[in-house]
């Protein structure tokens, strides 16, 4: 089987540095410099990438614009085509693009097959998505607005922004890019992309198959390194005409540096799990578990906060702790359910807002375990408002339980958070549900089930600190065009037949 760098992949790698991706060729930095990416697990440097520099940037940025016209005037079909064509390459090479997620980001091995497995269909859905929306415009006539005769017709279709920067988060190296790539292409943009410096091997992975597809060169590039070193000149960048952004609190700081052009900001949340006196206790404790610890907490939609009526938390809490009990604890290579945590500097922060909690009397359900990057899963009940970990969010497999005595409680902690991501209710009562889920400000809430992203057509949204735009195959497609009008003047608005 194909190995990372090996193979068909073999270009990308030069002594123990993978290239980086301009003008359709791959290419060793001038700067002379690299970043090591770090073994979650091992602790120790894995891969090395290129960090480029801001003239390398300047010279991806205008091969983008040079492209991108051309791709433009490309018919939608081969647009589509080409995607097609890159999702079956991705799909074909799942195993060595999953095996950097498992040695960059300690994502378990299964899960990474997913990640990529699930990459593709999105490629293939936004292309057939595209076809459909960019193929057919709108067509408008005046005298529908007083005062106006019926001597102006408006053609209105859709146009793309121009280049387009990516950056997604280290958690979906792989998916969250080509949520941006694909959307973009399809719909006439160019595409730069600079991935997380964790995922970064992976991500070169899958622009490889972008490059294998035979799209057209400087159409879509990937420049490496480390995002507070080149990450301000890339958002500050007049060449560039849209920021798709995945992240945390970094793309709150990007909103306010980037210009005049269109943003899509999925940042962070803090997603709370409220459960009512009716609830189906058993599938909301399967549901708090998934959704507290899948990926060891690090999911933007995980479960960051169970709010739970007072009568029924014994119950609950007995439930989840019998489940968690089961977890299996090591590494991503076994496919075990908790995996070590993205860097140490996540540990460390996961474990101050640990000792905080212990320190103001929450109480551990188990016993607090860390070795090096890996940290045991912990459900905290009795957690209370003036605790960092009723509002933070740990991005580990660390759960703080609010037990409340009234829903409003419930739905005003999840209103008083900045984030407001996805929320979700357990209930068997619909009518309860639908109100609840109307008086919840967020983007979106999920009804006797964990928050998710996706199915990755669905709408996909924060509100507050959570972010801006909408994303979703056709809300990016959307979100990535604007309308342009022609307007066709009638000399007289009609002629009189007789
Ligand atoms: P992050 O630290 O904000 O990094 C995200 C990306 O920004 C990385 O590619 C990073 O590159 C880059 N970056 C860093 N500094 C930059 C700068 N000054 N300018 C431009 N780019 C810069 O987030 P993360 O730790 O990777 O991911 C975890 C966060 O993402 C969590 O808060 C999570 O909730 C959120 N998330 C949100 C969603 C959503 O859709 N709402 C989905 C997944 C994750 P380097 O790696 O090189 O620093």
């Amino acid at each position: 089987m194909a190995m990372a760098g090996s193979g068909v992949f073999g270009d990308l790698l030069e002594g123990e540095v993978y290239k980086y991706y301009s003008d359709g060729e791959w290419r060793k930095s001038s700067s002379g410099k690299s970043v090591a990416i770090i073994n979650p697990t091992t602790r120790k440097p894995q891969y090395k990438v290129q960090a480029c520099t801001q003239e390398e940037v300047n010279k991806v940025i205008d091969a983008s614009k040079v492209a991108q016209k051309a791709w433009a005037k490309t018919p939608l079909w081969k647009r589509a085509e080409l995607l097609h064509r890159a999702a079956v390459l991705l799909k074909e090479h799942k195993a060595p693009i999953a095996e950097c997620l498992v040695k960059e980001i300690a994502k378990p091995a299964k899960d990474a097959v997913t990640e990529v497995v699930r990459s593709g269909d999105l490629v293939s859905y936004c292309a057939e998505e595209g076809v459909r929306i960019l193929g057919a415009g709108k067509f408008l006539v005046s005298d529908s607005f007083p005062g106006n005769d019926r001597n102006k017709l408006c053609l209105a279709s859709k146009v793309p922004l121009g280049v387009i920067l990516a950056i997604p988060p280290f958690n979906y190296p792989v998916n969250l890019a080509v949520s941006k790539i694909a959307p973009a292409l399809i719909a006439g943009n160019s595409i730069v992309l600079k991935p997380p410096t964790q995922g970064a091997v992976a991500a070169l992975h899958m622009v490889h198959c972008f490059h294998l597809a035979g799209f057209p060169k400087g159409l879509i590039s990937c420049v490496t390194g480390k995002g507070s070193e080149i990450g301000d000149f890339l958002t500050m960048h007049p060449g560039v005409n849209c920021i798709s952004f995945t992240g945390g609190d970094t793309g709150i700081a990007i909103s306010k540096k980037a210009g005049m052009i269109p943003l899509q900001m999925e940042l962070g949340g803090k997603d709370a799990c409220l459960i009512l006196e009716d609830a189906d206790i058993d599938l909301a404790a399967a549901n708090v578990v998934k959704g507290g610890f899948s990926y060891s907490g690090q999911r933007c939609t995980a479960v960051k906060v169970v709010l739970v009526m007072e009568s029924v938390a014994d119950a609950l809490v007995e439930k989840v702790n019998s489940k968690v009990a089961k977890m299996t604890v090591g590494p991503p290579e076994d496919n075990c359910d908790i995996t070590p945590v993205v860097t140490e500097s996540s540990a460390n922060f996961i474990e101050g807002l640990v000792m905080d909690a212990k320190q103001k009397g929450a109480k551990f359900c188990q016993e607090y375990r860390r070795e090096g990057n890996l940290i045991w899963p912990l459900l905290l009940d009795h957690v209370r408002a003036d605790m960092r970990l009723a509002w933070e969010e740990p991005f580990g497999p660390v759960l703080p339980v609010i037990r409340i005595t009234t829903v409003e409680e419930g739905i005003h902690h999840c209103n008083a958070s900045n984030f407001g991501l996805q929320g979700c209710v357990f209930t068997k009562d619909i009518n309860k549900a639908m109100m609840i889920s109307d008086a919840m400000e967020t983007g979106t809430v999920q009804i006797n089930s964990a928050p998710a992203r996706g199915p990755d057509h669905f709408p996909f949204q924060g509100l507050r600190d959570s972010g801006i735009g909408s994303q979703g195959i056709t809300n990016s497609i959307e979100m990535m065009t604007k309308v342009k009008s022609t307007v066709i003047n009638l000399p007289t608005p009609s002629f009189t037949m007789g």
